[in-house]
């Protein structure tokens, strides 16, 4: 068996540790006599999964005890919908648009009220996160809207808006838990796990429980009110059980790496090999402003389209698998998240130096 370095931005690596002991317990769960895949969600031993997988995730987080932790279906893309559905109360909200996911949430918002883009950093091709230290917030808005990680165009918030009082909701899929998150700072905050956490099929929301209500939009659907999934504990229809089962796993071994300020540190150190390389090639160059680029992802590009194209090529061929760029970006990117090790970013490196030198 060989595990390549799978730099894919998503479904994307997951912790070797996490994968053997999942295997280990394939066939009899803790002495179940069978899989978490064949077990009722209604039995003591998924409940026992869910509420050690909650407690880890309140204790990484340091979750205060008025918000409620939700696991969901239907991919981050379905909170586009349901955040709206559910908070619009004045029919107002102020987006930040930052990339693709911002936007499409954007545009999802407009159907359910009056969306107000109040900063955007569309003209760079979404390279920087825009100044967002005086913003035109409507005195309406029920809450104030970002993607905090470009998971396409690699920039990051440094810093959360100033909202001025407003809720803020933020779109957190590709850095969940790649750092501390303060959760106090955010009315929601929720991400598909896909990236950075378990496997697809599972999206975590983590809600102030005052922004849990009855009174939600007309025709919001049971599945996407909130209190519905809230009253239940995530359990109101069959939850994607196999999922939460991972993540719990994973929750634990990060843990065991030292928790959230580990991670970071770890996270910062690994970046920087890639982007330190980047910054002195003359080859290959970085697309983000230097202050807001991200720690997960990190597109790149050559400038030459068949050379980016041998490159890809050459890397996968060497172990380096799913580099090639988004296609709004061109060019490469490197999802180096939570599960990468820096061994993989060292040797990707040095593969980069390796082919800088070959076809300079
Ligand atoms: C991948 C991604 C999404 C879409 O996730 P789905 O689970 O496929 O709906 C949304 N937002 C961000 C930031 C993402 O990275």
């Amino acid at each position: 068996m060989s595990r390549v370095y799978n730099f894919s931005a998503g479904p994307a690596m997951l912790p070797v540790e996490v994968l053997k002991e999942a295997a280990s317990e394939m066939l009899d769960y803790q002495g179940s006599g069978m899989s978490v895949m064949e077990m009722s969600h209604r039995s003591q031993v998924f409940q026992n999964i869910i509420d050690e997988a909650e407690a880890d995730l309140r204790d990484l987080l340091n979750i205060p005890d008025n918000y409620k932790v939700l696991f969901l279906q239907g991919g981050a893309s379905q909170q586009f919908a349901a955040v709206p559905m559910n908070l619009m109360k004045n029919g107002v909200a102020d987006y930040i648009v930052t990339g693709q996911w911002s936007k499409k949430a954007a545009q999802e918002a407009e159907k359910y009220g009056k969306v107000n883009v109040i900063a955007s950093s569309a003209d760079k091709t979404f390279s920087y996160i825009p100044d967002c230290s005086d913003l035109p917030i409507d005195d309406d808005a029920d809450y104030v809207y970002i993607c905090e990680n470009n998971t396409i165009y690699g920039t990051k918030y440094k810093e959360l808006p100033n909202t001025k009082g407003k809720t803020l909701v933020a779109d957190v899929s590709s850095c969940f838990l790649s750092e501390p998150h303060d959760v106090e700072k955010y009315g929601v905050l929720y991400g598909g796990v896909q990236k950075n956490i378990g496997p697809a099929g599972v999206v975590i929301a983590i809600i102030r429980e005052d922004l849990i209500r009855d009174d939600v939009l007309p025709g919001t659907p049971t599945m996407l009110k909130y209190k519905t999934q809230a009253d239940k504990g995530s359990l109101y229809n069959t939850p994607p059980c196999y999922g939460i089962y991972i993540c719990g796993k994973v929750f634990k071994w990060l843990k065991k790496q030292g928790g959230l300020a580990a991670m970071k540190e770890h996270n910062e150190k690994k970046a920087k090999i890639l982007y330190d390389y980047l910054d002195q090639s003359k080859m290959f160059k970085g697309t983000v402003v230097p202050k807001d680029r991200s720690l997960m992802n990190v597109p790149f590009v050559i400038g030459d389209k068949d050379l980016e194209a041998k490159f890809v090529k050459e890397a996968d061929a060497a172990g380096f698998v799913n580099l090639k760029g988004h296609r709004t970006v061109g060019g490469m990117r490197a999802s180096i998240y939570n599960a990468m090790p820096i061994e993989g970013v060292e040797a990707l490196v040095e593969f980069m130096k390796k082919f800088e030198k070959e076809n300079a």
